[in-house]
C-alpha cells in the first residue's frame, strides 16, 4: 500500500504515488526512458488525444518516471497536481505564457532572479506590462494593483538580498483583486515554506538546487490547482515553450527529493554556524540570513518559516574589492553559481547571476555592488568556519584596500 497524503513529509518524499508491486518489485522507481508509447488500438490511441481516455502517449505530454515526480512535488507542497520542466526557467516561462496576453499586466518584487528579471522585461515586446514594486510592504501591492493584473510573482526568500514577501498578505491582496499569485519557492523548498498552504495559487520551483540537491541536474517544476497545471503542461509546456523533462532528470530528482528533509535540516544548522560566526567578524559589514535576530524581517521569518534555509547574503567593510580577494583566498568552499549543492558555494550576484540587471536597477533593487552570496553546504561546519575565517585574514582584506 503506497502512503497516503496523511503520512509525515519524509514519508511522502521517500514513498508516495509508488508501490513495488506495480512495477516487479523494484524498490526504486524505474526510469521510463521512452518517447513515445504504444497503443492497444488505433481508438485508444485516438481516446487518448481527446483526452477521454487515461495513458501515456508521449513524452513530451507525460512519462511515468516524470509522472511520479509530479505527485510527488505536489503532495510536499500541498498542491493538487504538478508539472515537471526542462529547468526553472522553463517552469517560470510555461506559467507565464499560459495565463497571460497582450494588455495583461505582471506586478513581481523588485528583487528577483536575473533571468526572471531579464524574462519579465521582454514581455514588453509582447504588449504585457510588468510592473516591480516592493512586495515587502502589502501595502505598495495595494497601491499598484488593478483590473489589469494577471499574476503577481515574487520569491521568499529573493535571491540574492534574502528579502522576505508575506505570502498570507499578498495573497489576500492579490485574490480581492482577481490576480493569480506565483511564488518561485527555490530558496526554501516545500521543507521551509509551503505557499500554497498561505493562499498563494502556483509554486515554481528550480529543481537544479536543493531539490535534486547534488548539482547534477538541470531541471524545474511548477505546481498548484490541478486546472492550472493542465493547462500549464498542454499550453504552456506542450506547446508554447516545449521545455519538458527528460525522464532521466526526473529520476534523479525522485532520488534527491529521499534525502531533502535530512540536508536541509543540515544546510540550515551549518548556515546558523556560519552566520553568525560572519555577523561577528570585524570584516563583515553586514548578514542577511532570516535566523539571525537582526535580520530586519526576523519576525515574518518566524511566522512563515519553521527553519531559515542555507542561503547568506553578506558585505564586507572593504565592499566589492574585498569581497574578491576573500573569495580568490577560499580552497574549500567553491566558487560557482547555483546553490543547493553538497558543495558550499560562493558567488558574486552583481556580476554573476543578477548581471542582467543595468546597475542602477540592482541598486534599486538592494543588490550592492560588493554582495557575495554563499550557498552553504553539507560538509562538517568547523571546515566552513576555517576557510571563512583564512579568507577574511587581516591581511588579506589589507592587500585588497
Ligand atoms: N529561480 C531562482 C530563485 C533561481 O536561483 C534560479 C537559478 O539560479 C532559477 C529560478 C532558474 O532555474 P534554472 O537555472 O533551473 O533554470
Amino acid at each position: 500500500m503506497s502512503v497516503d497524503q496523511g503520512a509525515g513529509f519524509a514519508t511522502r518524499a521517500i514513498h508516495f504515488g509508488y508501490e513495488p508491486a506495480d512495477e516487479h518489485g523494484a524498490l526504486t522507481p524505474p526510469l521510463h526512458l521512452t518517447s513515445t508509447f504504444a497503443f492497444d488500438t488505433a481508438e485508444a490511441g485516438g481516446e487518448m488525444f481527446a483526452g477521454t481516455r487515461p495513458g501515456h502517449f508521449y513524452s513530451r505530454i507525460s512519462n511515468p518516471t516524470t509522472d511520479l515526480l509530479e505527485q510527488r512535488i505536489a503532495t510536499l507542497e500541498s498542491a493538487q497536481a504538478g508539472v515537471a520542466t526542462a529547468s526553472g526557467m522553463g517552469a517560470i516561462t510555461a506559467v507565464m505564457w499560459s495565463f497571460l496576453s497582450a494588455g495583461d499586466e505582471v506586478i513581481t518584487d523588485r528583487t528577483l532572479y536575473g533571468c526572471t528579471y531579464a524574462y519579465l522585461r521582454d514581455l514588453a515586446r509582447f504588449g504585457i506590462t510588468v510592473t516591480a514594486v516592493d512586495l515587502t510592504d502589502p501595502a505598495a501591492l495595494t497601491a499598484a494593483i488593478s483590473a489589469r493584473t494577471r499574476v503577481v510573482y515574487f520569491e521568499t526568500p529573493a535571491n540574492p538580498n534574502m528579502r522576505l514577501v508575506d505570502i498570507a498578505a499578498i495573497s489576500a491582496i492579490a485574490h480581492a483583486a482577481g490576480a493569480r499569485v506565483v511564488v518561485d519557492n527555490t530558496y526554501a523548498t516545500p521543507m521551509l515554506t509551503r505557499p500554497i498552504t498561505l493562499g498563494a495559487d502556483i509554486v515554481v520551483h528550480s529543481a537544479t538546487k536543493y531539490l535534486g540537491g547534488h548539482g547534477d541536474l538541470i531541471g524545474g517544476l511548477a505546481v498548484g490547482g490541478a486546472e492550472d497545471m493542465a493547462r500549464v503542461r498542454l499550453v504552456g509546456v506542450k506547446d508554447m515553450t516545449g521545455a519538458v523533462m527528460s525522464p532521466f532528470t526526473a529520476f534523479l530528482v525522485l532520488r534527491g527529493l529521499k534525502t531533502l528533509q535530512l540536508r536541509m535540516d543540515r544546510h540550515c544548522a551549518s548556515a546558523a554556524t556560519v552566520a553568525a560566526m560572519l555577523e561577528a567578524h570585524p570584516a563583515v559589514a553586514h548578514v542577511a540570513w532570516p535566523g539571525l535576530a537582526s535580520f530586519p524581517q526576523h519576525a515574518l521569518a518566524r511566522r512563515q518559516m519553521p527553519g531559515f534555509g542555507g542561503m547568506i547574503a553578506f558585505e564586507l567593510v572593504g565592499g566589492y574589492a574585498a569581497g574578491v580577494a576573500m573569495m580568490n583566498r577560499l580552497t574549500l568552499i567553491r566558487r560557482a553559481v547555483s546553490l543547493g549543492d553538497a558543495e558550499t558555494l560562493i558567488q558574486h550576484p552583481a556580476s554573476m547571476t543578477h548581471s542582467t540587471y543595468s546597475r542602477e536597477e540592482r541598486l534599486a533593487c538592494g543588490i550592492a555592488d560588493g554582495l557575495v552570496r554563499l550557498s552553504v553546504g553539507l560538509e562538517d561546519a568547523p571546515d566552513l568556519l576555517a576557510d571563512l575565517s583564512r579568507a577574511l585574514s587581516p591581511a588579506t582584506l589589507e592587500a585588497a584596500a
